[in-house]
């Protein structure tokens, strides 16, 4: 190969190494010092080439989307939501999902789980937005974010810098919150302009199913203070924005116990964490959203596995957003680190 097209060849590399780090999904390309080319280096480097030109005109139409999106539409409520949603031709509805997220290096893992969310994005039919109920948000009153550019929160410590490096700059839609907001009056729901962002329940599990960053995300908070019966129904009253192109995301963790965590290779899932994953199982099969929301605590395994309700709340969200008709799915099942379940289902088209 002569001089000027190595040269050109190693140019192009080196301007896409910033979109392999944003993506996470190329592995690192040796880029020659000496100039010689052999033919699988060619072969090696218009791949790479030809999959950064996709991935640079997917961020550059994402954001033109986005910024037409958020600058033409002002919503005065829900249903013109659905209609604008609806003259698009995609007016399929979209799935209520529960995501175990487990620990926060999921986020920067390839993993079996990591690869599951991949796949699952990858079928869904686009949302129009995205709204999650993160464990991680815990709030008096029930609050919904409102701003333009949520900020990305790390909310941990004692991880590898790597993973404080990471952002998600997906942008946020401050006029569908407001839509929600009117349109649920019981509970009142409050705009939050400034305090939260995206916290890790959040990206670290979109970053993989979205790894553009370009659909509008928005994040519910939860009332903690109130009983399993407040988060059930307040998912019944959410229910209705799936059929207007928003996709419904309740990230938490059925089995979610951080004392009895144990971080060495593969370890042996404890008992009674086997036994209130299966439980969770068989009453999701059989739509027994009662004992869901009623029993979880009377039984041994149930206080192990649940030894605060953060993480298993926004389950209920997702049983409450779910309809009879709907097909459940089982995305993923596996009990990481022993003492934390990674199941996560879906109600609905997948
Ligand atoms: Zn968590």
């Amino acid at each position: 190969m002569n001089i000027p097209g190595a040269l050109l060849i190693s140019i192009c590399l080196i301007s896409f190494a910033p979109v392999k780090y944003v993506s996470g999904s190329y592995k690192t390309h040796p880029i020659h010092s000496n100039l010689k080319f052999e033919v699988s280096d060619l072969v090696n480097s218009t791949k790479l080439m030809v999959r950064g030109f996709i991935m640079l005109r997917r961020y550059f139409l994402g954001f033109l989307s986005g910024g037409v999106v958020m600058s033409a539409v002002k919503l005065n409520s829900l249903n013109e939501l659905g209609e604008i949603f609806s003259k698009k031709k995609k007016n399929k509805t979209l799935p209520a999902l529960f995501l175990g997220h487990g620990s926060p290096m999921n986020a920067i893992e390839d993993n079996r789980f990591t690869r599951s969310l991949n796949a699952l994005g990858e079928a869904m039919a686009r949302p129009e937005a995205i709204l999650v109920i993160s464990a991680h948000w815990m709030t008096e009153g029930t609050w919904i974010t409102h701003m333009d550019r949520p900020k990305t929160i790390h909310d941990f410590h004692g991880f590898p810098q790597q993973l404080f490096d990471v952002q998600y700059p997906a942008p946020g839609r401050p006029d569908i919150a407001e839509a929600i907001q009117k349109d649920i009056v019981d509970p009142k729901i409050h705009l939050d302009h400034e305090a939260w962002g995206l916290d890790h329940g959040t990206w670290a599990v979109l970053r993989h199913m979205y790894p553009d960053a370009n659909i509008p995300v928005m994040q519910l908070s939860i009332y903690m203070s109130q009983p399993p019966e407040y988060h059930l129904k307040l998912g019944q009253e959410l229910a209705k924005l799936r059929e207007k192109g928003i996709l419904i995301v309740g990230s938490g963790n059925i089995v979610h116990n951080l004392r009895k965590i144990r971080w060495e290779n593969n370890p042996t899932p404890y008992d009674w964490a086997l036994e209130f994953d299966d439980w969770t199982k068989q009453k999701l099969l059989g739509r027994d959203f009662k004992a869901l929301q009623n029993d979880f605590l009377k039984m041994e395994a149930g206080k192990l596995s649940v030894p605060s309700m953060d993480h298993y709340y926004p389950l209920l969200y997702v049983l409450g957003a779910s309809n009879p008709k709907d097909e459940l799915s089982f995305e993923y099942e596996e009990i990481q680190n022993a003492s934390i379940s990674m199941r996560s289902f879906s109600f609905g088209p997948v």
